[in-house]
Formats: C-alpha cells, sequence, structure tokens
C-alpha cells in the first residue's frame, strides 16, 4: 500500500525550467526494483535534444541565481534540509524500492544526504574576499568569488540521494544553476528531490533534472556546447577518464569522484572486536556497493585466523533479503550483471587458492541477492584484489611486515579511501602518511561526513566534496588591481 503510494507520489517526466514536461517523442524506461526483478513504474527519458532544453534553462537561470543573496540562497537550503527530515520514511521506502538497500540504511542516506544542504547553506553565507595593500604600495588588491556558472552534474546509482545533493548543496551555495542526471536505476530519488527543492523556494530553471538510458549521446553534447562551466561527475574511473577528455576541450572545470579498491589494514596489536566491528561497517554498508567498500582486507599473520572467525560468525548472523522487511541487514545488489561480477570473483579467487569462511554462493530465486561472504588465504593475483568487488564479500590476505602491507595497499592505480586498525600512536600515523589515499579511517570502518573533504588521489579522482573545500569547487576567485 505505502510502497504504490510512494512510487505514485514522485513526478516522473524531465524536470526542466521548474515545469516538469514529457521527454521528446513521449521516451520512457521501466525502472526496476532489484528485490524482485519487478518493474516498479517507468520514467521520461530524455533525448539529446532534451539535455539541450534542461541546458538552456541552466543558463537562462544562472545570472539572477548568482545575484540572489547568499543569505536567501542558504534558506532554500536550510528550509531543504527540513523538508527531507520531514519526509524521511517516503524517501527512504522510495530509495530502498528503487535501489535494494535496507530501510535503515535508507533512513539513513537522507540524513546524510540532507546534511550536505545544512552543511552547505552555512558555506553559503561564508563565502570570502580579501583586500590588501600590494607589496610595493600604492595599489590595492581586491579579492573576490564569483559562481563558476552553469554545472552537470551526474551521480551513480549507489548513494541515490546523497550523491546528489553533495553536488547540489555546494552548487546552490554558491550560486551556480545546474543540470543533474541521475543514473537510469535509481532516477526516482532525485525526482522526488525536485518538488521539494521547489517546496523550499527554488526559483526556476536554478536546478533542472533529467534521466535518460542514453547518458553517452545525451551529455558530450552538453559538455562540448560551450555552455556548461564545469562538470561534476562521481561514478567508475572508466567513464570519468572518458568526460575528463570531452572536458579538455573547453577546459571545463572538473571534480570527479570516480572508483575505489580501499585497503583495510588490522595490525596484531588492535583491538580485534573493533577491527570486526570496522571491517562489517567497511565492508557491509550499503551491500559492499560503495566506493568506500573495504576491498581488501590485509590482517596480521598472528592474528589472521582470529580475525576471521570473529568476521565470519557475525558476517554470517547478519540476515539477507528485501529492504522493505524488518531487521533486513543485506539487501539485493542492483541488477543481474552485478550479481554475476561478484559470482565471477568468488570464484576467481577460490581457484587461485581461497578458502571460504563463510557464505559464497548466491540462493538463486527472485532478486538479485548474495550472502555475506569471508574469504581467507586471498593470494594478492585474484582479480578481486584489483578492481571493485561491489557487493558484501570480504576478501582476507595475510602480512607479516608494516612495509610489506604498506607497499601492497598502495600496488593500485586507485587511491579514495584507506582504513587501519592499531592501537600504536605513532605506527597509526607513519601508515597513515604513506598510505596514497585521500582518506584514512584509523580505527574507524566509515569515513563520509558532510562536513569533512571528501574524495580520492591518483585514479580516484579530482577534487573534494564536504567540508569547507567543497564550496571551492563552485567558485572562481577573481582579482581586482586598483590604482591608488
Ligand atoms: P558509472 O557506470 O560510471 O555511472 C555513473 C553515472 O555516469 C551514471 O549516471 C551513468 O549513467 C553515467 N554515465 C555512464 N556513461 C556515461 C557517459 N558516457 N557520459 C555521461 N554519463 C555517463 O558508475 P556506476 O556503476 O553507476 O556507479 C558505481 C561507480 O561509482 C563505482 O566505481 C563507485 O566506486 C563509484 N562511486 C564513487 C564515489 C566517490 O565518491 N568516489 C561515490 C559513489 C560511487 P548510465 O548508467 O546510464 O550509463
Amino acid at each position: 500500500m505505502d510502497q504504490a503510494r510512494v512510487v505514485a507520489a514522485v513526478e516522473k517526466g524531465l524536470f526542466i525550467d521548474g515545469k516538469w514536461v514529457d521527454a521528446t517523442g513521449g521516451r520512457t524506461f521501466d525502472v526496476v526494483n532489484p528485490a524482485t526483478g519487478q518493474t516498479l513504474c517507468t520514467v521520461a527519458d530524455a533525448s539529446p535534444e532534451d539535455g539541450r532544453a534542461a541546458l538552456d534553462a541552466a543558463v537562462a537561470a544562472q545570472p539572477a541565481f548568482a545575484a540572489m543573496s547568499p543569505r536567501d540562497r542558504a534558506d532554500i537550503l536550510t528550509r531543504a534540509f527540513e523538508l527531507l527530515h520531514e519526509r524521511v520514511d517516503d524517501l527512504a521506502l522510495l530509495m530502498t524500492l528503487e535501489m535494494g538497500k535496507p530501510l535503515a540504511e535508507a533512513r539513513g542516506e537522507i540524513a546524510y544526504a540532507a546534511e550536505f544542504f545544512r552543511h552547505f547553506a552555512g558555506e553559503a553565507v561564508r563565502i570570502d574576499g580579501g583586500y590588501q595593500t600590494a607589496p610595493a604600495g600604492g595599489a590595492r588588491f581586491l579579492v573576490t568569488r564569483q559562481p563558476v556558472g552553469p554545472c552537470l552534474l551526474i551521480t551513480p546509482w549507489n548513494f541515490p540521494m546523497a550523491m546528489g545533493t553533495r553536488k547540489l548543496g555546494p552548487a546552490i551555495a554558491a550560486g551556480c544553476t545546474s543540470v543533474i542526471k541521475p543514473a537510469p536505476q535509481t532516477p526516482l530519488s532525485m525526482l522526488a528531490l525536485m518538488d521539494l527543492l521547489v517546496e523550499a523556494g527554488l526559483p526556476p530553471g536554478a536546478v533542472n533534472c533529467i534521466a535518460t538510458t542514453d547518458a553517452g549521446a545525451v551529455i558530450e553534447p552538453m559538455i562540448r556546447s560551450g555552455s556548461i562551466r564545469k562538470l561534476s561527475f562521481t561514478g567508475s574511473t572508466g567513464v570519468g577518464r572518458k568526460l575528463l577528455e570531452q572536458c579538455a576541450e573547453k577546459i571545463l572545470r572538473t571534480s570527479l569522484e570516480l572508483g575505489g579498491n580501499a585497503p583495510f589494514v588490522v595490525f596484531e596489536d588492535a583491538d580485534l572486536d573493533e577491527a570486526v566491528d570496522g571491517a562489517i561497517a567497511a565492508k557491509m554498508r550499503n551491500m559492499g556497493e560503495a566506493c568506500t567498500a573495504a576491498n581488501r582486507i590485509y590482517v596480521q599473520s598472528s592474528v589472521i585466523d582470529e580475525f576471521g572467525r570473529r568476521l565470519a560468525e557475525k558476517m554470517s548472523a547478519l540476515k539477507v533479503g528485501p529492504g522493505t522487511e524488518d531487521g533486513v541487514n543485506v539487501g539485493p545488489l542492483i541488477d543481474a550483471a552485478a550479481l554475476q561480477k561478484v559470482e565471477t570473483l568468488v570464484a576467481d579467487a577460490v581457484s587461485r587458492g581461497a578458502s571460504v569462511l563463510t557464505g559464497g554462493s548466491a540462493p538463486g530465486g527472485d532478486g538479485f541477492f548474495y550472502p555475506p561472504t569471508v574469504l581467507t588465504g586471498v593470494p594478492r593475483d585474484a582479480e578481486m584484489c584489483d578492481q571493485e568487488i561491489f557487493g558484501p564479500v570480504a576478501p582476507l590476505t595475510p602480512f607479516d611486515t608494516e612495509e610489506e602491507v604498506i607497499a601492497a595497499a598502495n600496488d593500485t592505480e586507485y587511491g579514495l579511501v584507506s582504513y587501519v586498525f592499531t592501537n600504536d600512536l605513532r605506527r597509526a600515523l607513519r601508515v597513515a602518511e604513506a598510505l596514497e589515499t585521500g582518506m584514512v579511517g584509523l580505527n574507524q570502518g566509515v569515513v563520509s561526513n558532510p562536513a569533512a573533504p571528501f574524495g580520492g588521489v591518483k585514479a580516484s579522482g579530482l577534487g573534494r566534496e564536504g567540508g569547507s573545500v567543497g564550496i571551492d569547487e563552485f567558485l572562481e576567485t577573481k582579482y581586482i588591481g586598483i590604482k591608488m
């Protein structure tokens, strides 16, 4: 009953210039519930012409939006923060239906998503500048900050609300208009957010939202149009690389939040229970479908058997099922391809000598379920050590020395986040400094926080989202030289 109601309540069109419109030719596509494999609803499928119309609306709205007072923009964000909390039950259910994560996690994501609006409401009214005497005297330097201009925002399916608000929060705070394109697997959360933003006072054209099944054909002309000034993309490294090349032509500002291959390092002096809980948090959040997911778990040889035993015991106690059911901890994977990928990676690791401590095979039946799985003795040349598993599989690999594990952890093109568990302060700081990642969790399995700078190095991306630097990505610095 509630499920049909929350899906029916969402507008299914394209949101352009403050109005809901159909896609060219009335094209639509299906949104599927991954827990059942059944279609939830259909939504408008944007064409390249629709993309152009959304871009034109963002460009037309830019001057007035930049001129809106910072306080007014902050008030929109604050009201949107409040509305997200007021509607958390319906929005969480909607997210669970389209994406699969358990309701408790969906509620957590709505709260996390809302926090970006609250954080950037604060940043909107603290955009700074400067006034300075030139070193030689005489002239003065006036430094001010202006919105970059119309932005293109592209998000993945794994955090359907938070990946959007993490971009929209700073864009709105800075005075940038935007076109946002959610992933076709999970467009409903972003579509629902559009009406909420209007209710919060957002003017027409300031944010436009188009879903499409033809991302390449719709997005590339927008990037090459010369009308947008910035791309902010969250998704895989492969697609990010391609978009960065497209952005080179017009020298667009780019923020890229890309893939990860997080090492999770447990030293023998760690509190093992804390490390097990940290591993479950880092591995099982979002069923392992997170860029921050622990992807390679290195455990010092003296404690690997005990760590594996405790982790397998806790992982096997997690309840798998549709995210809408009470008590479920682990929902389905996003689609059949994701399930197939996890099965293939596990089979590869086992064929190379890994042992299964728990889980290890899909139950079959409806939906794309895979059980929480712990593998031990995973060799470093297993395919899962080299790519994102994006599923509930924890691969344990032994190590002996600090030097050896640092080298292994850094032996990847990715550099988003790493996790270190140790009770030795000097070792903790030494290892945290040596790890080539943009973020490090020390004795904790979750690092995401809207008030902290989130982002990676190497092939995990460019720029940071959140924190006080998050708004910088949407601002240009202008210097005005004054002859006195
Ligand atoms: P993806 O395949 O790269 O897709 C991400 C978004 O880009 C989707 O909206 C997708 O739409 C779109 N897209 C794909 N090809 C495009 C093209 N040629 N032009 C324009 N847009 C295009 O990634 P995903 O599978 O959805 O998401 C999982 C990935 O995201 C993982 O690698 C994960 O690590 C990463 N991620 C990173 C962060 C972070 O903060 N670093 C956060 C979350 C996720 P279509 O689906 O229609 O192609």
